[in-house]
């Protein structure tokens, strides 16, 4: 009973679940719960209805929040790629963790050692190694990585406000659901031609779009390791993926990324489009964040010269 109180707890508070190092990588499925209802949530849609309003709110929600994630959970708590002062890091923090996709520290921890042990024994969704079920949207609904890997992540931890959106990572979604609420109620009475509704807002804007907007990033562990071209002789399996870069604003430039991680781009020569770095640089433009790393290596030539001296863009 003590544990199954323990396992609801764990539902809000990341750090009620005790888990020991040697355990095995099994899902756990008391806690993926929460993960198979969202799933059944867009059947919701029955009840609401559909509205072209309520469809755009869906797309705006699942851009901004891609970007929250792409922009900051990826390209900035995972590689530093870039900085910003101390209230944008924790707003895109707090945005992304309503996207449902754990804390931000719990990400970047797991996103550090998937670049450290890249196509490995070691690599926790690695699709080479394991099944591709498994890469996509198993690995972390296992006990084994349910907890943040916090020896990776040790230069974030001194922020308590980072801890705090890491600790309690359903907090950002429980708001932005009430915030969705509030506003379609809003569209509703002032705008009643629209036919939309506060229900309608939470259910595309929150339902839809956070399902969709799961498996357009969890495509980046699985399949790009698996499905593109590659520029770069890296040691892993990544890849380089049109269709997969505009899904996730940029990130299906996975095998330039895992070349050189360094760079604020993913999308790194002409044609590689890189939505996530277009808008950085429209925020550099307005002061939110400085010191990009814009550099990005010598395209090889096809003859197999690996090059990989870093030149400007
Ligand atoms: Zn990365
Ligand atoms: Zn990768």
């Amino acid at each position: 009973m003590k544990q199954l109180t323990q396992k609801m707890i764990s539902w809000f508070d990341s750090h009620a679940l005790e888990v020991d190092e040697g355990i095995e990588e099994k899902v756990d499925w008391f806690r993926a719960l929460p993960f198979v209802v969202m799933h059944l949530s867009p059947l919701l849609i029955y009840f609401c209805g559909f509205s072209w309003t309520a469809l755009i709110v869906c797309l705006l929600s699942y851009l901004v929040r891609m970007f929250a994630i792409t922009g900051f959970y990826h390209r900035y708590f995972s590689h530093k790629t870039f900085k910003t002062s101390r209230f944008v890091h924790t707003l895109f923090a707090f945005l992304g963790s309503s996207s449902t996709q754990r804390g931000p520290l719990w990400w970047a921890s797991h996103h550090r050692r998937h670049h450290s042990s890249s196509d490995t024994e070691r690599d926790v969704h690695s699709p080479v190694m394991k099944s591709f079920l498994f890469s996509h949207m198993g690995w972390f609904l296992t006990k084994k990585h349910f907890p943040t890997e916090e020896k990776h992540v040790r230069d974030w931890m001194k922020y308590p406000e980072l801890v705090f959106i890491n600790r309690f990572d359903l907090l950002s979604p429980f708001l932005f659901v009430l915030f969705l609420y509030g506003l379609g109620e809003m569209f509703q009475f002032l705008f009643p031609q629209l036919m939309t509704s506060g229900g309608q807002f939470v259910v595309w804007g929150f339902f839809v779009s956070t399902v969709i907007l799961y498996h357009a990033t969890f495509t980046i562990n699985s399949l790009a390791h698996r499905w593109g071209t590659r520029t770069f002789e890296t040691k892993d399996d990544s890849r380089n993926n049109r269709f997969l870069a505009i899904l996730t604003l940029g990130e299906g430039w996975h095998n330039n990324h895992h070349h050189y991680p360094n760079s604020v781009r993913q999308g790194f020569y002409k044609g590689e489009w890189d939505p996530t770095y277009w808008i950085l640089r429209l925020m550099k433009a307005f002061g939110l964040v400085s010191d990009m790393k814009e550099r990005v290596p010598e395209k090889p030539v096809p003859a197999g010269n690996t090059n990989a001296d870093v030149a400007d863009a």
